[in-house]
């Protein structure tokens, strides 16, 4: 039997259940509310989806939980220090979704489609100089499963394309940066910057006044990976003075945004309700399938987060 730990709606939930037994059909799947004390007792591993901390904690025999989502910032921050391993999902389906969410949005913003919408609404004629992909430069912060395959597809479609990670990175097409240098080196060349961090210690903020003033005068910015990574404040300054040109957004500090946000009226934002890329129930629950019959066979535990880097 395994649990399905979540704050979602019971319905919702019921959702995940009917996936994950259609691709686990030997195993029992229960949600959390469900579970008789002797089976809290007994179960090794959960499903979870933004689970209540203290249902796990609840669950004495836990080894490990397969989370259906990629971004586990928030069950870090609520558990910090787990007895338990958290494995995270890792779907290509995914990072294929997220790669063309932002090939959509750096088109965007590469073909002054914000500028353009802009002077539509004061009838305005005016043609903005064409710039090639090949010298629009596009910085991508986080070369993990989602940047490095988002890095890739812009390569594919001629833009020059730089990168950033924490660790040294060879990746075809991409000029890879590492590092406090190596970041400012890339922000100082970028003319769309897209954000795919994990949100930890070391990243919370690190899009503020110093790092956003490294770009190039008319930059944009695209976050696809959690709100609190920019500084808002900052960025509203930056848009607002004209120093940035665009910002696209689709995770913010609260979600959903709350409705006297400046970003919700501010002509140089795009918001988008966190729908970069969401989850595939159907490929999720095959890989969380994939995993869970391997642990079952040799006892290992699928790859898990690091709980010292957050990531
Ligand atoms: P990942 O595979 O863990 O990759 C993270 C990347 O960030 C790695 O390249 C890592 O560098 C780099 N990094 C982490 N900390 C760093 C630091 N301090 N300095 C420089 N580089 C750093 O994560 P992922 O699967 O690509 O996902 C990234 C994030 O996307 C998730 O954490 C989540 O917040 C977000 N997300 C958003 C949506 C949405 O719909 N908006 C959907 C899914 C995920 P190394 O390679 O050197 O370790």
């Amino acid at each position: 039997m395994i649990p399905f730990v979540s704050r979602a709606k019971l319905s919702e939930q019921q959702v995940w259940i009917k996936y994950l037994s259609a691709a686990m059909p030997d195993e029992v799947f229960l949600p959390f509310a469900d579970l008789t004390p002797e089976q809290k007792q007994q179960c090794d591993i959960a499903i979870v989806a933004n689970p209540d901390p203290n249902d796990l904690l609840a669950l004495p025999s836990l080894k490990w939980v397969h989370s259906v989502w990629a971004g586990v910032e928030r069950i870090m921050n609520e558990l910090s220090s787990p007895p338990f391993s958290i494995v995270r999902l890792i779907d290509s389906n995914l990072a294929d979704t997220m790669s063309e969410a932002v090939l959509a949005w750096t088109l965007f913003l590469h073909r002054d489609m914000a500028t353009y919408a802009k002077q539509q609404a004061k009838q305005s004629w005016i043609q903005q100089p064409m710039v090639q992909a090949k010298d629009r430069r596009i910085g991508v912060l986080g070369l993990g499963e989602l940047g490095r395959v988002s890095a890739r597809r812009l390569v594919n479609n001629g833009f020059s394309v730089a990168g950033w990670s924490r660790h040294p990175k060879q990746i075809e097409g991409v000029e890879c940066f590492y590092g406090e240098e190596g970041l400012a080196l890339l922000l100082k060349q970028t003319d769309i910057l897209i954000c795919l961090l994990p949100l930890t210690a070391a990243t919370k903020g690190l899009m503020g006044q110093k790092n956003l003033s490294l770009l190039p005068l008319g930059a944009s910015l695209i976050n696809f990976a959690r709100g609190l990574i920019i500084d808002d404040d900052a960025l509203l300054s930056k848009l607002d003075g004209g120093e940035l040109s665009h910002a696209v957004l689709d995770v913010f500090v609260q979600e959903p945004l709350p409705e006297n946000h400046p970003y919700w009226r501010h002509d140089s934002v795009a918001i988008l309700p966190h729908i970069s890329a969401p989850t595939d129930p159907i490929s999720a629950s095959e890989i969380v399938a994939t995993n869970i019959k391997k642990y079952r066979l040799t006892g290992k535990i699928p790859p898990a987060v690091d709980p010292i880097r957050g990531y």
